[in-house]
């Protein structure tokens, strides 16, 4: 079967005409790098099925980044029999930038000339068939988005495969012809393929080259030595991109008449920007955008609409009442649906898909499994395995999927109208300073909702280093599900110490969290993952409307790829902690309230003195182990952290706790008097929570993520000693504030040393 393979900048429509070539379903995106895995699908319409590869969106067939490296390899070493080089015609000169080096391998090819009817629509005109003569290759015009031209550009593409195309280059007419020619008959001489391109590569020093022609290297360099221009001197690869540059603008461009020649004319997008990236108005739009963002997803309240006009609540109305077990319950079924979209409050549709999908569909369907197993007349703890451990589990994975789809939705959203790369754009220099680029930003805001999508945003990351530095710092971004967690002990120590202000505790929880990643980047990138920031290079492509189609075809990728680890790593980890929490070292069975005496209380006690720098280790009294499993527990979900505090505060009480409000206030009380815990001790135990190993979830996704078993177990163990780090110096400095005095100069010790030895190294 042959190949054709797409080329082009990014953001030129390759995969709006791959999915319209081959109908699948692929991302379409409007970040730069999103494409990174390579695309196959198969064009049916040619006399022969024809095998089309997507390949990454690149400006330049240069090394710097995987995304040129993936494209460049492909085009040289798997030889497609045809490139479809897209060429965004709104951006013609730009684009042909690439094209000037496509055309230098040895290899057969089609330009499309895509977005058409924009350029149509902007009332200018395009001389197809002057540029097709001036190139010296096909030139159709199309358009990916009204599929338009793609039968005409498939069938060219077609003949094009069938004959032989040798390289051909633009710097023909400039002084550097002579060098190229000279290197590239040498490279002939080594029956080297693609000779042409190779040699002009060679000339610009591209560093790839440098190291596959070592033997060539010392010739070209000699040549470069009788060469000198009076702009560039030798830099050669300045040199040969201001020699496209000006082929293009001089051959290429006047194919081109604009309808409306006033230069300083502004497009729609020109104008959006002129607001959206203002120099003063520019981050708090942002904020207020990602504020709405979260609102959408998370809010309970819609446009405070309960707060504003104290709607009544279902209970209020009727609706609900107080049944015979003291819990309130719907009168009627019709109710419950009502409920997952008001009470009191409109609620967002995040929260209104997360309530659907949770308490009416899974729970709904999971509820009537349980009682299916439960009148099975199984044994009690194969009954309690599949129904607490089993579809629970599958249940506590399932619950996290709505709002990581909402989230995603919305920030595929901002990525796919061009937004993204404009925020990205203004934090850059900001990021900088912090060793990493502006496009690590929106990974970490994601990840105050969760760390499953905010991990898989990531390979928007150009950069191997700084992508593993961002995964490993984005759970201390605390997520949605450790805000119980947080409210539950905060809310805890105000009741029980009567001291403090709940709400302060929790927000510089989250400010907590903020620092460690910012002083972990830092640590790390000057240190392990050392690296250059790649500069910030991409151009801002102009804004789009997104695709319905486009949106959900990615949604569902997500949701498909979350799914199928749901039912691996989580599902399994989720099992063997249900065994641990419901077997006794005698392999017997044991009941919720007997989580005393369960193989993972056992372990829990054992390593119970190691927390002791951390508050809640030996200096704890008998129940004192009881904080050690509910955080071995929240691995799971963490909002299992304070539900095993229900259960453990049942199984000292010898009878289960109220907590009307479902705040988890009365069970965190329940502990705090039962191992008599101190004030420091519990904040250093939120602290730890939030900055150790997050769920299995995102454990998992780090783990796809990371791709290297190495960085991977590098990371677990990372987590592990920052929290551990982190919540010791909080439980000593609120112990004795002078302790505060030893952490500092630590922390300054090792700054002085990593800046000698980094000083010495440079
Ligand atoms: P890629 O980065 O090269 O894969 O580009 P995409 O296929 O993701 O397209 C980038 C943007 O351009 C998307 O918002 C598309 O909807 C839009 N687009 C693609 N082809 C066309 C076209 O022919 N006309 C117009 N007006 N827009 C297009
Ligand atoms: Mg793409």
């Amino acid at each position: 079967m042959k190949r054709f393979a797409l080329a082009g900048n990014p953001n030129c429509g390759k995969t709006t005409l791959f999915n319209s070539l081959t109908g699948s379903t692929a991302h379409v995106g409007n970040w730069p790098g999103v494409t990174v895995d390579k695309r196959d699908g198969v064009y049916k319409k040619c006399p022969e099925p024809v095998a089309i590869v997507d390949l990454p969106g690149i400006y330049s067939l240069s090394p710097y980044t995987p995304e040129e490296v993936i494209a460049r390899n492909y085009l040289l070493d798997e030889k497609p029999d045809c490139v479809i080089n897209i060429v965004d015609a709104t951006n013609l000169e730009r684009n042909l930038y690439l094209t000037t080096q496509i055309l230098e391998i040895d290899v057969p090819m089609v330009i499309a000339l895509n977005m058409m009817d924009a350029v149509e629509k902007a009332g200018d005109k395009i001389d197809a068939k002057e540029l097709e003569k001036r190139l010296g290759v096909p030139v159709v015009k199309i358009s990916a988005l009204k599929e338009e031209g793609l039968r005409e550009l498939m069938d060219k593409a077609w003949n094009e495969s069938k004959k032989v195309r040798m390289g051909t280059t633009v710097l023909q007419d400039t002084a550097l012809i002579h060098l190229v020619g000279d290197v590239k008959i040498a490279l002939e001489g080594q029956k080297v393929k693609n000779p042409l391109f190779h040699a002009v590569k060679l000339v610009e020093g591209d560093e790839i080259e440098r190291k596959m022609h070592a033997e060539t290297v010392n010739m070209v360099e000699a040549f470069k030595k009788t060469f000198h221009d009076n702009v560039f001197g030798n830099d050669f690869e300045a040199l040969v991109a201001d020699a496209r540059y000006q082929y293009i603008s001089g051959h290429f461009a006047p194919v081109v008449t604009r309808k409306n020649t006033d230069r300083f004319r502004m497009s729609a997008s020109d104008k959006a920007d002129k607001v959206l990236t203002h120099k003063i108005w520019g981050i708090p739009i942002f904020l207020v955008i990602l504020f709405a963002i979260f609102h959408l997803t998370f809010s309970e309240d819609l446009l405070f609409l309960g707060r504003i006009f104290s709607l009544p609540t279902l209970e209020d109305l009727g609706l609900m009442a107080v049944n015979a077990d003291g819990e309130l319950e719907a009168i009627h079924y019709g109710v419950r649906w009502l409920a997952c979209v008001y009470d009191g409050a409109v609620m967002s549709p995040g929260v209104i898909l997360n309530n659907v999908w949770n308490d009416m569909l899974v729970g709904e369907l999971f509820g009537w499994l349980k009682d299916i197993i439960a009148g099975s007349g199984m044994q009690e703890w194969a009954i309690g395995l599949l129904s607490d451990g089993i579809i629970e589990g599958i249940g506590a994975v399932l619950s996290f999927l709505p709002p990581i789809l909402t989230l995603f939705l919305f920030f595929s959203i901002l990525e796919d109208s061009g937004y993204m790369a404009r925020i990205a754009f203004i934090l850059d220099r900001m990021f900088r300073r912090f060793g990493l680029s502006g496009r690590a930003f929106m990974p970490m805001i994601m990840g105050f909702g969760c760390s499953v999508p905010a991990m898989i945003n990531t390979r928007t990351l150009a950069d191997d280093q700084e992508r593993t530095a961002t995964i490993r710092v984005i759970p201390f971004f605390s997520c949605g599900a450790k805000l119980p967690i947080l409210t539950a002990v905060a809310g805890a120590i105000v009741a029980g110490a009567g001291i403090g202000n709940a709400d302060l505790i929790t927000y510089s929880m989250y400010l907590l969290g903020i620092v460690v990643a910012i002083l972990s980047v830092l640590l790390m990138r000057s240190t392990t993952l050392k690296g250059e920031t790649p500069p910030f290079i991409m151009e801002l492509p102009s804004y789009h409307a997104p695709q319905l189609k486009n949106l959900t075809a990615h949604l569902w990728d997500k949701a498909k790829h979350f799914i199928k680890k749901a039912f691996t790593i989580i599902f399994a980890s989720t099992i063997v902690i249900w065994i641990l929490t419901h077997f006794s070292f005698g392999w017997q069975f044991l009941a919720d309230e007997e989580i005393d005496q369960s193989i993972l209380a056992n372990i829990s006690m054992l390593v119970q003195p190691v927390f002791t720098p951390l508050g809640f280790g030996s200096q704890l009294k008998a129940f004192g182990w009881v904080f050690v499993l509910a955080a071995i527990t929240g691995l799971i979900a963490k909002e299992n952290v304070i539900a095993t505090f229900g259960v453990l505060a049942a199984c000292i009480a010898g009878a289960a706790l109220d907590d009307p409000d479902g705040s988890g206030i009365p069970y965190v009380l329940a502990m705090i008097t039962e191992t008599g815990i101190t004030v420091p001790a519990l904040i250093s135990f939120i602290a730890f929570n939030m900055t150790t190993i997050p769920c299995f979830a995102a454990v998992g996704t780090a783990k796809a993520e990371l791709q290297n078993k190495k960085r991977y177990r590098f990371t677990l163990l990372f987590w592990i000693v920052t929290s551990y780090l982190v919540a010791t110096a909080i439980y000593t400095i609120g112990t004795a504030w002078w302790t505060a005095f030893l952490w500092a100069g630590a922390i300054a010790a090792v700054i002085a040393f990593l800046a000698v030895r980094n000083g010495k190294r440079a």
